[in-house]
């Protein structure tokens, strides 16, 4: 299994240092962010003594069991000197509201804040815990009705108001591309985030630490390299061949 994964985790490396390469970026300007959502913890586990430091889950009561298990898991395990004390949590899905507080503790980035009240309440609950948590604001680049994501038209203005509240530190932006084979549109939705980007580094909207776009996953990380992305998150590309959890996980 840990064989499957090194090799299934070179594989995504060169197509990112492939993408990066024709893009004319340097590869350590994409972090890879695994999500394991597919992953037993076994696998996890894994993973971390593999190395992997960025870990992304898409659900919020999975990231905080798989994050619990991992700490717990790492707080027994001997460590040689210069291991990774825990990986960093990403929570790259839906957040709801009532969610937030029991998710906080885990994570290290929010790439999915999609409205002021959910802002509000993070930035509430981090002021409690005396931290700043570093956020993304999804953008519905796709313009589709009914999916998560702030419209293009209002990123900028809920950045603005975003910023304002002490807790929160907005990094930049994250998108999805719609679910379609057809790459043009894919490449056009991420172009899309990324002028939304740019304007609003012209503008100012945002300090220094807005810098970061997360764009791409296993079938399309190449636009998102393309784009600028700077994470990409992974799932099913690592795990080609792993014998996977035996239910998919439903969506929230
Ligand atoms: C599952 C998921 C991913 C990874 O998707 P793969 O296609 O398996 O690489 C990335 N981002 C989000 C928000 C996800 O839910």
């Amino acid at each position: 299994m840990r064989r499957k994964i090194s090799e299934n985790l070179k594989r995504v490396e060169q197509r990112i240092e492939q993408a990066c390469l024709r893009a004319g970026r340097k590869p350590e300007s994409v972090t890879l962010v695994a999500v394991t959502k597919y992953a037993t913890i076994d696998i996890i586990r894994s993973m971390v003594d593999l190395g992997f430091e960025n870990l992304g889950e898409s659900r919020v009561q999975e990231l905080t069991k798989r994050a619990a298990a991992v700490s717990e898991w790492l707080s027994r395990k001997p460590r040689s000197p210069g291991a990774l004390t825990r990986p960093h949590w990403h929570m790259v899905g839906h957040l709801q509201r009532n969610k937030v507080k029991a998710i906080l503790p885990w994570i290290d980035m929010i790439h999915s804040v999609d409205s002021l009240r959910l802002a509000e309440e993070i930035d509430a609950r981090a002021g409690k815990l005396d931290r700043r948590i570093p956020i993304l604001l999804q953008v519905n680049a796709a313009e589709e009705p009914g999916k998560a994501g702030v419209a293009v038209a209002a990123t900028s203005h809920l950045a603005e108001q975003i910023i304002t509240l002490p807790h929160l530190e907005v990094r930049g932006l994250m998108a999805l591309a719609p679910a379609t084979e057809d790459t043009e549109v894919i490449r056009r939705v991420f172009e899309r985030v990324r002028e939304v980007f740019d304007e609003m580094v012209g503008e100012r909207v945002g300090g220094p630490e807005f810098r970061e776009l997360s764009l791409g996953m296993s079938h399309d990380l190449e636009y998102g390299i393309a784009a600028g992305a700077t994470y990409v998150r992974i799932g099913s590309a690592l795990f080609e061949g792993i014998p996977m959890r035996a239910e998919p996980v439903p969506a929230e």
